[in-house]
């Protein structure tokens, strides 16, 4: 869902008492002082639009969780509003309530065929659309908990591995069209089986919790943070060219380094990251990203560990295609 999507942090730091959003898209200027009036005890936001036009625009910038959509209105009316909503990847999970003068049996079919969540009539019963609100922002609240569910990794919070590979495909193709700054960043815990070993695999799973936390707290938050599988993680750096990220990396290694984990205090953790970007990225893929990263990261543990090395994608993509 693409709202889900935006938030880049990961799933646990999404602002969880922002209330939602809903589009009033109707020509008559008294349906929104109406519905804004009877429904301010509701707990959401209406904006309005008063076409269907603005209403698309408005809909692909601010994502509401429901839109109130009028059918008779002139330029684009409800129904064709209705099918650009559900063309869009932006705006296509967006809950829809069709408010229809017409009680045609007919409209109503389409309207649900369209993908319209429920239809009612105008005049409206304010008690009536009210509940009907309520029940559709409920649902819509549900399937996006489960499309995010399904994209977070249970032990840590992070976005798990799935949605990296999705996430660093689109990413990468946005920064090789624009020719903008990306870095990738794989981490791997050191020396963690004998963390296990020495202190019980619980006590393992608290410090890759801590190295979640911990990279949460160290990253902007344009940047991605995801496990990668067992006690690896990676980072997607978007606008972030590779002295940047080199620099972000020996930070994330040194918080580590100085962390005191209280089950023990004795023991230090330490991470070693092998990191790969480019200033203004012309070639290559994000799979290419990912296996330098990954490289750097093998290279980062043969030399001794709790290290950073970094790869500079673009003199290796350059000489790359010299050779070709
Ligand atoms: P290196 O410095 O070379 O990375 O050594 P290492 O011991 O970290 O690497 P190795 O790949 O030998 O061991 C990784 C360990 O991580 C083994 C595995 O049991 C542990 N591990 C993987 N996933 C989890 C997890 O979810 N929880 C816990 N507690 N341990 C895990
Ligand atoms: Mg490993
Ligand atoms: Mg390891």
């Amino acid at each position: 869902m693409s709202h889900v999507h935006d938030s880049i942090m990961g799933p646990s730091k999404q602002p969880e008492d922002i209330r939602p959003v809903v589009l009033i898209i109707d020509d008559s200027h008294d349906v929104h002082r109406l519905l804004k009036a009877r429904l301010r005890q509701e707990d959401v936001e209406f904006i309005s639009a008063t076409s269907g036009e603005e209403g698309l625009q408005i809909a692909a910038v601010r994502s509401p969780a429901l839109i109130l959509l009028d059918l008779d209105m002139p330029g684009i009316d409800g129904f064709q509003v209705l099918r650009l909503l559900k063309d869009r990847h932006e705006t296509r999970d967006i809950a829809v309530i069709v408010l229809s003068g017409l009680n045609t049996a007919a409209d109503k079919v389409t309207a649900f065929d369209l993908g319209a969540v429920d239809y009612v009539m105008k005049p409206f019963d304010i008690s009536e659309l009210r509940v009907r609100m309520r029940s559709s922002l409920r649902m819509h609240n549900l399937i996006s908990m489960l499309a995010q569910r399904a994209q977070v990794d249970g032990l840590t919070g992070l976005w798990n591995r799935q949605y990296f590979d999705r996430r660093v495909e689109e990413d990468f193709a946005r920064s090789l069209r624009s020719n903008r700054p990306f870095s990738v960043a794989m981490i791997d815990a050191d020396n963690f089986k004998s963390i296990n070993d020495t202190y019980g695999h619980p006590v393992g799973d608290i410090v890759l919790q801590g190295i979640a936390k911990m990279l949460n707290r160290e990253l902007r938050h344009t940047d991605i943070a995801c496990r990668y599988g067992g006690e690896e993680f990676v980072v997607v750096m978007n606008e972030t060219g590779i002295e940047d990220a080199r620099a972000t990396c020996e930070r994330l290694r040194v918080a580590c380094q100085e962390t005191v984990w209280p089950r023990h205090p004795e023991r230090h953790v330490n991470i070693s990251i092998g990191v790969c970007g480019s200033d203004s990225v012309f070639a290559g893929t994000a799979e290419d990203f990912v296996q330098m990263a990954d490289e750097a990261l093998y290279t980062a543990k043969r030399s001794g560990r709790n290290r950073v090395v970094a790869i500079h994608a673009d003199e290796v993509l350059k000489a790359r295609l010299k050779v070709a």
